[in-house]
């Protein structure tokens, strides 16, 4: 498939989804934020990434009001934040209050904690109700997944997870294949903390393009959706200049190599 900006790819529920999205984890909620997203808009970007943790949903939702681009344009995620799992209906109603919408793409439970099979239930019925267009999980192990399945009909659309070279979830992305569940790869570009990786650089030497660039688009080529944060135009531009090369096999066999199992935020194997 050749991809592009426009590329949606399929998910279990018949929906598709933008390939590429905006992350707003810590993008200041406010004047930053929705030059954030308006940039992103205005760059090609439909796929904005939010959470009621982040803080910042009011000013997505003002941006993609200003945006005046049709609503059934622009994808929109949001989470179900840990300490809300008591009520998730009422999270989720103050969420769509603050985005200024009426449903959202995507509904996600943010992490695994103990009631999450008490929450999936609300969220199928907010699935159910069309209000949450998909539903998906994020941060979800094998293990979480495997018992979500055998207690559920609905199988997540998408696992958020962590996804970079340096933390190559390789059983997790066969598993998630083979139940058809699609990668979301959050922190792609490694919390910026492995941007200036020599082996990294080489490799993006050799297609004349930046290692943030070679991040985002191995992550198409694995055929994950891929959400990369900034705040400031030129990288959110820079971003998404990834649909005028391919990275080749030998040079994804290299980075696929990379793996240190680094967690640049939070490690899920062990919620119980
Ligand atoms: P990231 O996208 O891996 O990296 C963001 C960092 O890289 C920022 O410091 C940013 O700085 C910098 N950056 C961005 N583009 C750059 C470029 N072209 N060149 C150099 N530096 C660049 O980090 P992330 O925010 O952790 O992850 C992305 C998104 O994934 C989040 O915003 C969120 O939507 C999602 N996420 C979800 C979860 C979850 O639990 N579900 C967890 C983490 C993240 P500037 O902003 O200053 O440009």
């Amino acid at each position: 498939m050749k991809l592009s900006i426009n590329t949606r790819f399929p998910m279990n529920d018949g929906l598709g989804i933008p390939a590429l999205g905006l992350g707003v984890w810590q993008t200041p909620s406010g004047k930053q934020c929705e030059a954030a997203v308006l940039a992103a808009l205005e760059a090609g970007y439909r796929h904005i990434d939010t959470a009621a943790i982040y803080g910042n949903e009011a000013s997505v939702g003002a941006a993609l009001h200003k945006s005046g681009i049709p609503r059934t344009e622009i994808f929109v995620t949001t989470k179900l934040w840990n300490e809300d799992h008591g009520n998730p209906t009422k999270a989720f109603d103050k969420s769509l209050k603050r985005l200024q919408l009426d449903y959202v793409d995507l509904y996600l439970m943010h992490f695994p904690v103990p009631e999450r099979n008490q929450s999936w239930t609300v969220m199928e019925e907010l699935h159910a109700s069309g209000k949450a267009r998909s539903i998906g999980v994020s941060n979800f192990t094998i293990r979480h997944l495997d018992e979500l399945l055998a207690r559920s009909k609905t199988i997540p659309a998408v696992n958020q997870v962590e996804f970079h070279p340096f933390l190559y979830q390789k059983e997790l992305l066969e598993y998630c294949q083979s139940k058809k569940i699609l990668i979301e790869a959050y922190s792609p570009l490694t919390h910026g903390q492995r941007l200036d990786d020599r082996r990294l650089q080489q490799i993006a030497g050799k297609y004349a393009k930046s290692t943030a660039q070679i991040l985002i688009r191995r992550c198409l080529q694995h055929g994950l959706v891929v959400l990369p944060k900034s705040v400031r135009r030129e990288r959110i531009e820079e971003n998404s200049a990834v649909f005028d090369f391919e990275i080749k096999a030998d040079d994804m066999t290299q980075l696929d190599s990379l793996n240190e199992n680094l967690r640049t935020c939070w490690d899920p194997t062990d919620a119980p």
